[in-house]
């Protein structure tokens, strides 16, 4: 049989390299930028259109080229940073694999300019897919410009596979961000779409931070300084008090390098332990210097995960580190242990000084009455509630009269096949009142067939997010006035987001009174919004608006009603009232879809008494 083993060509060897190494345009970013500090830079610009669909350009005022090694530098495996294998183990070069260039020439258009200090004029070089369509002398001042243009226009695929621009753009500042972090001592740029997004000058490592982070982290940091045989260790941890609901702010680096280690992050949350609020996260930035001797950094095409010969005592002397900074710093007593955190709920129908909310039920109204009777509707004795009270959210419920409302009223005509389907006539609640709450977490209702099990806060938070989708629908929800304006402080790329979704909130009754690069001024939140939660609403909306997956039906409306539902529901092992209880039953079954949470979870169960029958043969 004839012989079937061929070498690929080039091109398409290239292509499929650039797999492992170009992922999405941050990937790009990644490595143009890394290219140019080994290029000994002290200032890069990096400039992205259309979140680096469009192009990526990096232009740095570093060593420059020569012109054979301009054209040598696109092939692949060609490197001036290592000469044989030892040399792994002595890196002080971000790069080393050779590939990089390679590997984005065959999957864009590259256009490269470059001069070296001692030369008139420079060199460019056009690349289109692996094929160089020019080779030329240009003037350009000292250094190396590299632009990519229109990422993936050869393989469709991935090009389709790439997500939003939002998300993709949040990628690229991520991966700018790691850079400028791991490099105080190089001023670094950043140019969105023809506007500066972030000018970085060179200054020290707190500076760095507070300059991408907003000048608000400048208090929020404790100071880590180790200096063990093994292991230097220097940088900032966040104060408890400040840590985020979000994984956002942190980084390790190791020998300048941004790396992701599941392992020494545990170092960093046991050093935390007892210190943070539940689900939150503590940040930090810290700089790791080993031998490189004793690390493997080939071990990933994108080289943000490195082997270390001796994790174990990295993460104790690491931990014990931070432990020391806290402790030293006084931060240890900060939380008050005595509390539950269970209780400690952002929505509460107790206890809310401000703005004591009425439970108002209405023991007549059963959504499963024998009668044709609208299951969501009303019943005539149920009240319209007084709009300054958190009530007022629930619009849809008011007493006919006003247009607005009748369309609700018409909103919930819709729902009541879907109900009167789910409980046909045999499954009706027997008395409205009989509820029992089982383990702080389910509600428990009889009905005619059998029994009713709700989940508190899968149910809820349908309740909030129908209601919040309402709100934001017809524009005029209540606010509630703050008796000082509260200032809170995000990081650019945050208040770029809020910005986003800033005509949203305000739909929902926030009242924004100024927002600038860092922080913004609000005077009004929803009614029934406790203040002290605003902030940790806020901060999970953005965290819920950079994880979302845009597909076709993504909607920044229905994201802001469901993440601010989740944030303010009330939490599985909250206890209930017994009018409580009822309450969040009715106001379950007067939504349009009460048997899934907002999130597609099951809301509640029925049980045939027949299924209880046959649980006790
Ligand atoms: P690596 O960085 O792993 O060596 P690359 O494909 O990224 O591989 O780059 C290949 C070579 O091109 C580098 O080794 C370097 O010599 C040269 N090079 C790339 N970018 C620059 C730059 N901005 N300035 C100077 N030289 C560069
Ligand atoms: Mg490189």
């Amino acid at each position: 049989m004839a012989d079937i083993i061929q070498l690929l060509p080039d091109h398409v060897a290239n292509q499929i390299a650039a797999g492992e190494v170009v992922q999405r345009p941050a990937s790009v970013v990644k490595e143009l930028l890394e290219n140019a500090i080994d290029a000994g830079a002290d200032t890069i610009k990096l400039i992205i259109k259309d979140a680096g669909k469009t192009l990526i350009q990096v232009i740095d005022n570093g060593k420059g080229m020569s012109q054979t090694d301009a054209r040598l530098s696109f092939e692949r495996h060609a490197t001036s940073k290592i000469r044989s294998a030892e040399d792994l183990f002595q890196l002080h070069t971000k790069g080393f694999r050779g590939e990089a260039l390679a590997s984005i020439a065959a999957i864009a258009h590259v256009e490269l300019k470059t001069k070296q200090p001692q030369d008139d004029v420079g060199h460019t070089i056009v690349i289109e897919g692996s094929t160089v369509t020019s080779q030329d002398i240009v003037v350009t001042p000292q250094g190396t410009s590299v632009s990519v243009k229109n990422l993936f226009f050869n393989i469709p695929a991935r090009r389709n596979f790439l997500k939003s621009d939002a998300v993709e753009l949040r990628h690229v500042i991520d991966e700018f961000h790691r850079v400028a972090l791991a490099h105080p001592s190089i001023g670094f740029m950043l140019y969105n779409n023809g506007s500066e997004s972030f000018n970085l000058p060179v200054s020290n490592y707190r500076q760095r931070i507070v300059n991408i982070f907003g000048n608000k982290t400048n208090e929020k940091l404790v100071p880590v300084d180790e200096d063990t045989e093994v292991l230097k260790i220097s940088g900032f941890v966040g104060k408890p008090e400040f840590a985020k609901k979000t994984r956002g702010e942190q980084y390790f680096f190791v020998n300048d390098r941004f790396i992701k280690s599941a392992y020494l992050n545990h170092a960093i949350s046991s050093a935390f332990e007892g210190l943070l609020k539940n689900g939150t996260h503590a940040s930090y930035f810290l700089n790791l210097t080993v031998d490189p001797q004793t690390i493997d950094i080939n071990i990933h095409p994108t080289k943000t995960e490195i082997k270390f010969d001796d994790e174990h005592t990295l993460y104790a002397l690491l931990r014990s580190a931070v432990k020391h900074s806290l402790g030293q710093f006084n931060i240890a007593p900060v939380l008050d242990f005595e509390r539950n955190p269970n209780l400690d709920t952002p929505y509460s129908y107790k206890g809310n000084n401000t703005d004591i909310p009425k439970v108002e039920v209405d023991k007549a109204f059963n959504p499963f009455q024998d009668e044709a009777k609208p299951v969501s509707k009303p019943s005539s004795t149920y009240k319209k509630e007084n709009t300054s009270s958190w009530e007022s959210l629930y619009v849809g419920l008011e007493s006919k009269g006003n247009t607005s409302q009748q369309d609700f009223t018409e909103l919930h005509f819709e729902s009541e096949e879907q109900n009167i389907s789910i409980f046909d006539d045999d499954n009706q609640v027997e008395k409205a009142n009989t509820t029992y709450q089982l383990h702080n977490k389910y509600i428990i209702s009889a009905i005619k067939s059998g029994m009713l099990v709700i989940d508190q806060h899968r149910a809820h938070q349908r309740v909030l997010y129908e209601d919040f989708l309402r709100n934001l629908t017809i524009k005029e929800a209540a606010s509630q006035q703050l008796l000082f304006p509260l200032q809170l402080h995000f990081s650019i790329q945050d208040i770029v987001i809020i910005n986003q979704l800033k005509a949203d909130l305000e739909h929902t009754g926030f009242v924004f009174s100024n927002i600038d690069d860092t922080s913004l001024d609000i005077t009004g939140v929803p009614v029934g919004v406790p203040e002290s939660e605003v902030s940790i609403i806020l901060e999970q909306l953005i965290s819920d608006v950079e994880n979302e997956v845009p597909e076709s039906n993504f909607s920044a409306t229905d994201l802001l009603a469901k993440s601010m539902a989740k944030s303010l529901a009330i939490k599985t092992g909250q206890s209930l009232q017994k009018d409580e209880q009822e309450h969040l039953l009715n106001k379950l079954f007067a939504c349009k879809e009460p048997n899934v949470s907002p999130t597609n979870r099951t809301a509640f169960i029925t049980m045939s008494v027949d299924e209880l029958d046959r649980k006790f043969i």
